[in-house]
């Protein structure tokens, strides 16, 4: 299409010597007059290799590429459209003489720098980093130093810079961290590589030495510029020098973009012109408009219905429309799987949690975090292995195997192994699947391409997904994409299978989640608030439009931020300026819109938010908020809206037989089974006790002393969610004392608190903060404490494993520790590792009574008759300088009331467990301690679990 500039465009296509900023908002054609005076520089005569374009992403980098071959038509091998890497590799090859390398320097990627960092604060040493040096080791920690390498390259500051910096600031750790900034930088020149930041600065050192190395400059999107690009672009002395942006668009600040450089180019570079480009071309009939749902599957469904509408009813190509989340997370998936419900195309996904939520490629990313993950993160992740189309078991079925595990006190993961219950076909699937995962475990380690070819050759899920050939809505485009970025894995430096898992999950808030739609692709695209920027449509719809989407304040900050080496900022600063940025993002996402934007959001809170509040943004555009229209729908845009409008006719006896029979007619042409329709089936009874056999631990009798409907929410049928970090916490510290017990772990303290640090595993916390506070607790209070108590005599027994039959149920546990005591007898001990606060006596404890008549009961425990005496060892606490404990001491005269008494207690438990058996009524407790209980949306005595439908009991 011809380029018909108005009057100001005009201005940029005659600009002749000298720098020119070239402002306007979005779709005010600040890109495509850059691209027309590109072409025609190019077609007048000047050297395509001296004429460059400078686009802010590689997106941008091809987008722009198409149209300049088109408008050129010319064959152009060498067209200079470049990111600002590109540009600065291109300098830095032309001087590399000049900036002393005697051979071209090895550019790192991310993940390759990642690991320099990470190996070079491993041979750190801990006493240089007084502040620090317990977190040199963490894989998080090791990121973070990498941002701030990144961070301070970027703004050109050098080692002594932030040294002195931090220095005025009163800052401590920085002065490490800039002695390691030097370190980092001598390690890699000696070896003769730069990275990604250093190259830019390095670009910049060199661009100013020899002639200048191009004519003419473009820089697009010029709001997202780092100090190293503003100082390169000055060194570079092109006769021409054309930059284009809109400050108000700046977005990408938590990259370490600015809009500084954008802001002072005028006064940077004397003589700068400038045209404001005021005409919007894009949006100038935008209508805008916002809704909002009960609920957010209601939300993700009307988001869908919308798009199918808008295709069908105004002939928009599908490719056209555009979905925009705030960022990837749990809801993402929800919404994927609305638009696949409703047969909505959307654009192959490329990475993160959208390859998780495709079909076909979920199934193989979850076995990939199985085989690569510990035995904590796979007891999180069984049920969903068991449920996935790896296994196809339904829920029930795999929540009884897990059940079957608990059962035999063995982890939930488990439940991999057992077939008990499983008919043949079942057995089997589990076999191969067991096989194939046991398979791709051996190479896990080594290389993530072996991993995943190990499972596409053994799964059998694979070859049901090659033989179906996409009928069943499964198609293979994300396992492509998947195996794409398998590939990609195998060429970076960690080729580890949980180094290519973290690198999916590192994309949850940036662009990149879909690739850009190629031709011919004619689907919709979901991309991130982010991942919208540079892009164009007739219609984009704004899905999650409530606070903490838009805006998100919740981001966490940099460890070293360098904004506090120029002044000290406050948290109210710092929420105000995150502010601004958020609504500069939806100004930006809005700005993507041709004809209209609307906005979705529901009253349901997310999860883990306690309330949800429609975005104030909305408002401020001046848009109202409307709520959900609700079926039955008018217009009809869906097969499944046609099936329940036939199926209301069809159920309706005062419509007239006519219409009624033609309805069925419809139903049957759209492929409807009766059979299927749900309401129709009663209750399910399985005509036989839930358990033939009775088989109990502490744990669970402790929640059915709680409450009935806890006990069988969370133990019969699993639906508990997976234990927090605190949980996590307790497990390492059992496993230390347990490995120090048995040899595996000197019993000094330099090679426990080792074995933490090798453990240590700080995602399993909400933030760093949190870890590091664990750790501290756990380094520096519950296992020292635990070693000067305890850990200088062996025990007489740990993790002592007991069964024992009591009343026809099968009791079974295990006791942390058995210490001999004075004059004969011993004592059971069970560690804790949270506060005494609600202990309550030791002599009322359940846990510690079913240890005592475990002792009493089970033959295996007879060595450790009598007890003399029972504790509970609050390792984190200390009265009197000691460890925190609660005891009871039993001597003749109390032992046998002691016994009765706990004989009884657990005699009423399993009675009632029988019972509940048998009548299979589990109600909730009125005196429960509900404090975190977290079944109260399904409990009735909470408003929140109350009936979502009534039923109206007639008299
Ligand atoms: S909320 Fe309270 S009463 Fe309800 S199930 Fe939980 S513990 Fe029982």
């Amino acid at each position: 299409m011809e380029f018909l500039p108005e009057e100001e465009q005009t201005k940029v296509l005659e600009h002749g010597r000298g720098p020119l900023l070239v402002t306007g908002g979005p779709g005010t054609g600040k890109s495509a007059v850059l691209r027309e005076r590109f072409a025609r520089l190019v077609r007048l005569g000047g050297d395509a290799e001296r004429i460059v374009l400078v686009v802010r992403s590689r997106r941008g980098r091809d987008a722009a590429r198409a149209v300049l071959m088109q408008r050129l038509r010319e064959s152009l091998p060498n067209l200079q459209v470049l990111t600002v890497h590109g540009l600065a590799h291109q300098v830095v090859m032309r001087r590399q003489s000049e900036l002393g390398y005697d051979r071209p320097p090895t550019v790192l990627s991310a993940d390759e720098q990642f690991k320099r960092v990470e190996d070079l604060l491993a041979g750190e040493d801990r006493k240089d980093w007084p502040a620090y040096g317990s977190l040199l080791g963490l894989r998080g920690f090791a990121d973070e130093v990498r941002q701030f390498l990144t961070r301070v390259q970027e703004a050109l500051l050098s080692p002594e810079e932030v040294a002195n910096r931090a220095g005025a600031a009163r800052l401590s750790g920085w002065k490490e961290l800039a002695t390691f900034y030097q370190r980092y930088l001598q390690a890699l020149d000696d070896e003769g590589s730069v990275d990604f930041a250093g190259l830019v600065a390095q670009a910049a050192a060199g661009a100013g030495q020899g002639s200048p190395p191009f004519d003419h400059v473009l820089v697009d999107d010029y709001q997202e510029a780092t100090f190293s690009l503003e100082r390169l672009l000055a060194e570079l002395r092109p006769q021409s020098l054309v930059v284009a942006g809109d400050p108000s668009e700046h977005v990408f600040a938590f990259q370490g973009t600015t809009d500084v450089p954008i802001r002072r180019l005028a006064s940077m570079l004397p003589g700068t012109r400038e045209v404001d480009l005021r005409t919007d071309h894009r949006g100038r009939s935008r209508v805008l408009r916002a809704i909002s749902a009960k609920h957010t599957s209601e939300e993700h469904a009307m988001a869908a219905r919308e798009l199918r509408r808008i295709h069908v009813e105004e002939g928009v190509p599908w490719g056209d429309l555009a979905v925009v989340v705030r960022r990837q997370g749990g809801q993402l998936a929800g919404l994927l799987r609305a638009l696949d419900d409703a047969g909505v195309p959307r654009v192959a996904p490329e990475a993160g949690i959208s390859l998780m939520a495709d079909q076909a490629s979920a199934p193989f990313i979850l076995a990939l975090r199985w085989v690569a993950g510990t035995s904590d993160e796979r007891d999180g992740l069984v049920e969903a292995l068991l449920t996935s189309d790896l296994a196809r078991l339904s829920p029930a079925t795999a929540r009884g195997l897990i059940r079957a595990a608990a059962a035999q006190d063995r982890r939930p993961s488990a439940a991999l192994e057992l077939d008990a219950g499983l008919d043949p076909s079942q057995i089997q699937a589990m076999a191969a699947l067991r096989a194939a995962l046991a398979a791709a475990e051996e190479v896990a380690q080594r290389s993530v391409l072996d991993a995943f070819r190990s499972l596409w050759t053994a799964l059998p899920f694979a070859r049901s997904l090659v033989a179906s050939g996409g009928e069943d809505g499964r198609t293979l485009d994300g396992v492509l994409a998947l195996s794409e970025a398998v590939a990609r894995a195998a060429d970076r430096s960690d080729r580890s299978t949980a180094a290519f898992l973290d690198g999916l999950g590192a994309e949850g808030e940036g662009p990149g989640m879909t690739p850009p739609l190629g031709p011919g692709r004619d689907a919709v695209s979901v991309v991130t608030a982010h991942g919208a920027a540079g892009t164009e449509f007739d219609s984009v719809l704004v899905v999650g439009a409530v606070e903490g989407g838009f805006p998100s304040l919740a981001r966490p900050e940099p460890m070293f931020d360098l904004g506090v080496l120029e002044r000290s900022i406050s948290q109210a600063e710092r929420n105000r300026l995150r502010l601004e940025d958020e609504r500069r993002l939806l100004r930006m996402v809005v700005g993507r819109a041709r004809r209209r934007v609307l906005f979705l959001a529901s009253d349901a809170p997310a999860a883990g938010a306690k309330f949800t509040a429609r975005s104030r943004f909305v408002e401020e555009l001046g848009v109202a908020w409307t709520p959900a229209p609700s079926g039955p729908y008018q217009d009809l845009v869906t097969v499944r809206e046609a099936a329940a409008a036939w199926r209301r006719v069809l159920g309706d006896p005062s419509r007239p037989a006519p219409d009624r029979l033609a309805a069925v007619d419809g139903l049957l042409r759209l492929g409807e089974d009766p059979g299927r329709w749900w309401f129709q089936r009663d209750w399910t009874d399985a005509g036989m006790p839930l358990h033939e056999d009775a088989r109990v631990s502490y744990s669970r009798l402790d929640k059915l002393e709680n409450c009935a409907l806890q006990y069988v929410l969370s133990d019969e049928l699993g639906l508990e969610s997976r234990s927090g970090y605190h949980a996590w916490v307790g497990n390492l510290v059992h496993r230390i004392i347990e490995d120090c017990e048995g040899g595996t772990i000197d019993r000094s303290i330099d090679a426990i608190l080792a074995a933490v640090d090798q453990r240590w595993d700080a995602r399993q916390f909400p933030s760093l903060a949190v870890s590091h506070a664990f750790h501290e607790l756990v380094t520096k209070q519950v296992l020292p404490a635990w070693l000067g108590e305890y850990g200088r005599e062996p025990a007489l027994g740990r993790e002592v494993g007991f069964e024992f039959e009591y009343e026809g149920a099968t009791v079974a546990g295990f006791i942390d520790r058995i210490s001999p005591v004075q004059g004969g007898g011993t004592q059971i001990t069970d560690y804790k590792t949270g506060k005494s606060r609600n202990a309550g006596k030791a002599e009322e404890n359940l846990q510690l009574g079913i240890y005592y008549l475990a002792v009493q009961n089970a033959p295996e425990l007879a060595p450790f008759r009598p007890v003399k005496a029972i504790e509970l060892a609050f390792l984190r606490e200390r009265r009197d300088g000691e460890i925190m404990r609660v005891t009871a001491g039993f001597t003749a005269k109390n032992r046998d009331e002691y016994q009765d008494a706990m004989s009884v207690r657990l005699s009423g438990l399993i009675a009632e467990v029988r019972s509940l058996l048998e009548t299979e009524t589990y109600r909730p407790n009125p005196a429960a301690n509900c404090r975190f209980c977290e079944f109260k949306p399904l409990c009735p005595l909470w408003p929140e679990g109350a009936a979502v439908l009534p039923v109206e009991v007639q008299p």
